[in-house]
């Protein structure tokens, strides 16, 4: 076997996660055989990829197939997050935009769009996250971050400065909330043309940098902040968080409605709070009677209550949280169904700009 049909026969292999070939998903990125070791290094869409060793395992018997005593393979991962990156219009350089919704408050939200950006992020990959819940923002006392943002002024597209508001950094994740700049009893009322103005700020005058996903936790049950989002840019998908109960659910259906309305795909449901009290199951029937994905289960878990309670969220992913796995597989599923489709999007042809 040489170099060229190694790489033939591992482009050949379909990918148990995507259902296409890594040749056709272009994860091959290099494979040689040095030494008659064959070399292979593959590219995942996300460092969320949830099984490599089925792949290395693939790979194996793909070569064993076609030559029986080759050694085993020697394969790295590399990742490279893909996305739609359609703030570009606005000077953004995120890859993938993805909202956390729900059809009703007090279900979980804003503690999944916390707990997503920091799973995203302890794969490894840049995370933002954005509190669009501007009647009850919750993400700076979730995070434990304080400080009101500092203002900065860049190159202008024109020539000249502009300003740009600059996202708190707290564990690696870059924070933008109002509740970073009002007192935390204040309540604002906000006229329709408001938030739309400060939806703009938060996502076209604030210098988030590159990101591979930014989490937007937007408020409960009305679509006036979705569709201010999919008119500024093109959303990776929505992500719809409800509890296993049917009045829950009842609410989740209207929530994958609106976002069918202002155009958001749905990338699926999470089900949280699955335990004893509010039952299980409720959600994954709901996803698969609404055609959508079922993206997985939150245990309902007193050190969820208790670190978001304490600003300690950070800490979600260690031993703190006895159930961190089932939110890491959580974390991997929303993250493969972003690449999922993008990947398999039909290639749309370039538009000719006039
Ligand atoms: P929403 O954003 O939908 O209003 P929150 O994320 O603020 O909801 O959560 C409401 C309350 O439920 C919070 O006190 C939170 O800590 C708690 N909570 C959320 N998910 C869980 C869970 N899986 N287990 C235990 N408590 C949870």
């Amino acid at each position: 076997m040489n170099d060229a049909e190694l790489k033939a026969c591992l482009d050949a292999i379909t990918d148990p996660e995507i259902g296409r070939t890594l040749g056709e998903l272009g994860m091959i990125k290099q494979a040689s055989l040095a030494d008659g070791t064959p070399k292979i290094e593959v590219e995942l869409p996300t460092p969320a990829y949830p099984d490599r060793e089925r792949l290395v395992e693939l790979a194996n018997s793909a070569i064993k197939a076609k030559s029986a005593d080759a050694p085993a393979a020697d394969v790295t991962f590399s990742w490279n997050v893909k996305g739609p990156e359609t703030g570009g219009k606005i000077g953004l350089r995120i890859k993938n935009v993805i909202a956390v919704g729900s059809g009703k408050g007090g279900v979980g939200k804003s503690t999944t769009a916390t707990m997503l950006a920091y799973g995203l992020s302890s794969f490894g990959a840049k995370v933002g996250l954005m509190d669009a819940d501007v009647y009850g923002p919750s993400i700076p006392h979730l995070c434990g971050a304080s400080g009101e943002p500092a203002v900065t002024e860049v190159p202008g597209a024109e020539g000249g400065l502009v300003q740009r508001i600059l996202p708190i950094e707290k564990d690696g994740l870059k924070l933008l909330s109002i509740g970073f700049m009002i007192k935390p009893d204040q309540a604002v009322v906000w006229r329709g043309p408001m938030l739309h103005k400060l939806l703009t700020q938060f996502l076209a005058q604030t210098e988030w940098g590159e990101l591979d996903y930014l989490i937007i936790d937007l408020p409960p049950g009305t679509g006036d902040v979705s569709l201010t989002l999919s008119q500024l840019l093109g959303l990776s998908g929505a992500v719809v968080v409800c509890t296993p109960q049917k009045v829950a659910l009842l609410d989740a259906v209207k929530a994958i409605s609106m976002f069918g309305q202002v155009k958001i795909p749905v990338l699926g449901m999470v089900e949280n709070m699955t335990g004893e009290i509010f039952g299980r199951g409720g959600a994954k029937q709901q996803a698969e009677k609404s055609g959508v994905p079922f993206l997985g289960e939150m245990p309902i878990d007193a050190s969820i209550r208790q670190l978001g309670d304490d600003g300690r969220m950070s800490e979600i992913f260690s031993d703190a949280c006895p159930v961190h796995n089932d939110l890491l597989k959580v974390c991997q599923n929303v993250a493969m169904q972003v690449a999922k489709a993008q990947l398999l999007a039909p290639q749309l042809p370039q538009l000719e700009v006039l």
